[in-house]
């Protein structure tokens, strides 16, 4: 038995075997120079998109990292969990707080 060398959930549009040479301003995919910041996104709100710099092409739909020109795929998912373990901490906090404030332990 040979270890499975494809990742059959890779995104083919990550190609690491090709130089990646991103001009800033430009998409990477087509090199159009027609992009926008989206101000909300269903993934990340408000907050998500200007963290991550998330801007879409708008020739191609393809969404990536303004600074880096990387697809922000990765970056988004992180961004999620964070959000839920950060969410999830946040009523643990405040659930310890109410139960020390109102005695029901310590
Ligand atoms: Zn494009």
């Amino acid at each position: 038995m040979t270890i499975e060398s494809q990742n059959p959930y890779a995104s083919p549009l990550v190609d690491e075997s090709s130089s990646h040479l991103y001009q800033t301003g430009k998409c990477p995919e087509c090199d159009s120079a027609d992009l926008t910041r989206p101000r909300f996104t269903n993934w990340g709100g408000w907050i998500g998109p200007w963290f991550l710099r998330h801007v879409i092409c708008q020739n191609c739909q393809y969404e990536f990292n303004f600074k880096s020109g990387y697809t922000n795929k990765t970056n988004i998912m992180m961004y999620q969990v964070f959000s839920v373990i950060a969410l999830l901490l946040g009523l643990a906090s405040l659930a310890l707080f109410l139960a020390w404030e109102l005695d029901w332990i310590g």
